[in-house]
């Protein structure tokens, strides 16, 4: 019998109670629970959770969207976008002392051997567990995310956050910035380059602000035109409206890049179009039914379309890093924990400038 059976038959000795908000079907608004979280071990940090993210994927998990690739086990105790002060260290923990601020992304277990933990690319370990919604080998059952008073994680999946950064500004990049970050780094978005950014909520606004760090020149593509002074103070250099045929056609073969931040369904074979050849359309955004892609908007200038998947711890502390050398971080609209569901409702029809992010002292 492992160590996690054992401590539940002590009637939840080496546990702890935390508050926290969790939805309990796929239909019912997100409402109070108490959960438990295992006390810290030797390699693990405490953190009392001050400012957590909403992200677009927090609410497919919670209606239950993605059911056929990771259906949804209630209650659901969603967030990854995690900071907080770390409350309490286990004995072999080197890196974080009681009171620094701290960040807990989307993974926070791996097994550290494979192919993909060994490139740094944890989110790729077959026995990667995602932060909410995972399973929890520790306790059983699955993961409890940010949406709660305290997680406790271990040391090797927790990031430091630069202290020129506000905290809360810089929960949404522990999934939105690195989930942008990523792939935009990894294709060259740079001087010279012309990269397109597809839907401007969390993850497109800060591909646009990480786009223009970069140097590349940044369109963003829109459904909202409410958003176009923003994207260009955000740093995009033009704004499209997606269903304005004339403006699209006008940058018809001229992405190197882009980037399709879109949560639902919609029609990539447009964007295809948009590439220049041998250029890539990357998709992040995760929309639960699969895509039409006409074979011809690919062939015809060797275009590719590719996806990314969040990225790796290292990579993670990288951008976080950069955040702090250049003053990047999410425009936020911060909210109490009992507004969650309202913003849930905001989110679902793009309402959405450009993260909210709870704070979680109203939780206490
Ligand atoms: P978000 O803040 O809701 O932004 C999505 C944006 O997409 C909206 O603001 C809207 O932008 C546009 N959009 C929404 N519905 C649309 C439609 N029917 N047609 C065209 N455009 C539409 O969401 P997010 O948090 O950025 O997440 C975006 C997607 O990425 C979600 O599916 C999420 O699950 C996924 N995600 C993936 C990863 C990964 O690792 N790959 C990580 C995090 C999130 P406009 O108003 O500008 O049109
Ligand atoms: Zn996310």
């Amino acid at each position: 019998m492992g160590g996690a059976d054992r401590i539940r038959e002590q009637g939840g000795a080496g546990t702890f109670e935390a508050r926290a908000y969790a939805a309990r079907s796929a239909t019912s608004p997100l409402a109070p629970l108490t959960i438990r979280r295992r006390a810290p071990g030797p390699k693990d940090v405490r953190i009392e959770i001050l400012h957590c993210g909403i992200c677009h994927s927090d609410l497919h998990s919670v209606r239950d969207e993605w059911s056929s690739i990771l259906a949804t086990t209630y209650p659901i105790v969603p967030g990854h976008e995690i900071v907080g002060r770390v409350a309490a260290v286990g004995p072999e923990v080197g890196k974080f002392r009681v009171g620094d601020v701290a960040a807990v992304g989307c993974i926070v277990d791996a097994d550290g051997t494979c192919e993909g933990c060994r490139e740094g690319q944890e989110q790729f370990c077959p026995a990667v567990t995602f932060t909410f919604n995972g399973p929890d080998r520790h306790l059983g059952g699955v993961t409890y995310g940010g949406y709660s008073e305290a997680i406790v994680v271990e040391e090797r999946f927790v990031l430091k956050v630069p202290p020129s950064l506000d905290p809360a500004r810089a929960a949404p990049l522990l999934c939105a910035g690195i989930t942008t970050w990523s792939p935009l780094r990894r294709q060259g978005a740079g001087p010279g380059r012309k990269v397109g950014v597809v839907g401007l909520g969390g993850l497109g606004h800060m591909g646009v602000k990480f786009a223009r760090a970069f140097g590349a020149g940044v369109v963003v593509f829109t459904n909202s035109p409410g958003k176009r002074e923003d994207a260009l103070r955000l740093g995009a250099d033009e704004v499209v409206l997606s269903r304005d045929a004339g403006a699209m056609l006008r940058h018809a073969g001229s992405f190197d890049l882009i980037l399709d931040t879109v949560s639902a369904d919609h029609d990539v074979n447009a964007l295809l179009g948009l590439l220049r050849s041998g250029g890539n359309l990357t998709l992040v955004g995760a929309p639960s039914k699969p895509l039409e892609v006409s074979a011809f908007a690919l062939i015809f200038g060797r275009r590719g379309l590719s996806g990314s998947n969040i990225g790796g711890i290292a990579e993670t502390q990288e951008m976080l890093d950069f955040c702090g050398k250049h003053g990047i971080a999410a425009d936020i609209e911060a909210i109490p924990v009992q507004k969650v569901n309202e913003a849930y409702a905001r989110l679902a029809r793009s309402d959405v400038k450009y993260r909210f992010v709870i704070d979680m002292a109203s939780l206490r």
